[in-house]
């Protein structure tokens, strides 16, 4: 679900639709989290062999950790990447805003921590453009991502957090704890499954044959 704040909105004819703030959300706001709303397809789903419907779920849905694809009932599946992103994923399941976002601006988010099947191009045009996103960009960049959602963590108790009550009370806790004290952190690895990963698992996924 995303912040109340935010609307579907034509971007650009490379982009086509997004989402755009439509009142200024400050560093450390959740911008999206998963609910129970959410269409959750799991890996080994008939579905991802269905040519019909595979590309509007690899096109709509992201994948994280042991839940398959989710795919948003509202307009958060219309968010698109940039390599210069203004919301991350947390280890929490949800996303959060690292650094103020105007209104008008478009919420932008970071791809490579959805284990993508397939290397995307990307033309987002921010400095510093990686021109392919791939599911590997986490071996580098974690290190940076991490940093990122620890500076926004620290605003996070400092600013409305409308879509608070949607996250778990543990969450919360252990955000607060984290606040707090600097430990219990959650690495935004959370996201990744074992084989973006590059780890060896025994669970036989439909993905596995294509990665
Ligand atoms: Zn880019």
């Amino acid at each position: 679900m995303m912040h109340p704040n935010t609307v579907m909105a034509p971007i650009n004819q490379d982009k086509g639709l997004g989402v755009v703030a439509t009142k200024f959300i400050p560093k450390g706001t959740i911008v999206y989290t998963i609910d129970p709303f959410d269409v959750k397809i799991p890996l080994d789903s008939p579905l991802l062999k269905d040519t019909r419907y595979r590309e509007i779920i690899t096109r709509y849905g992201y994948i994280t950790g042991p839940e398959g694809y989710i795919i948003g009932w509202d307009h958060s599946k219309y968010v698109n990447h940039s390599c210069s992103p203004n919301t991350i994923s947390t280890g929490w399941g949800f996303e959060i805003a690292i650094r103020d976002i105007q209104p008008g601006e478009e919420i932008v988010d970071e791809y490579g921590l959805f284990n993508i099947e397939s290397d995307l191009a990307c033309a987002c045009g921010a400095p510093g453009c990686r021109g392919i996103v791939s599911k590997l960009d986490h071996i580098a960049l974690t290190p940076v991502w991490n940093v990122w959602v620890k500076d926004a963590l620290s605003k996070f108790f400092l600013v409305d957090q409308p879509m608070l009550i949607y996250l778990e009370s543990d969450a919360i806790d252990e955000i607060k704890t984290f606040v707090q004290t600097q430990k219990g952190y959650k690495s935004v690895s959370t996201n990744l499954l074992p084989l973006t990963l590059g780890k060896a698992t025994s669970s036989s996924s439909g993905i596995s044959a294509e990665m």
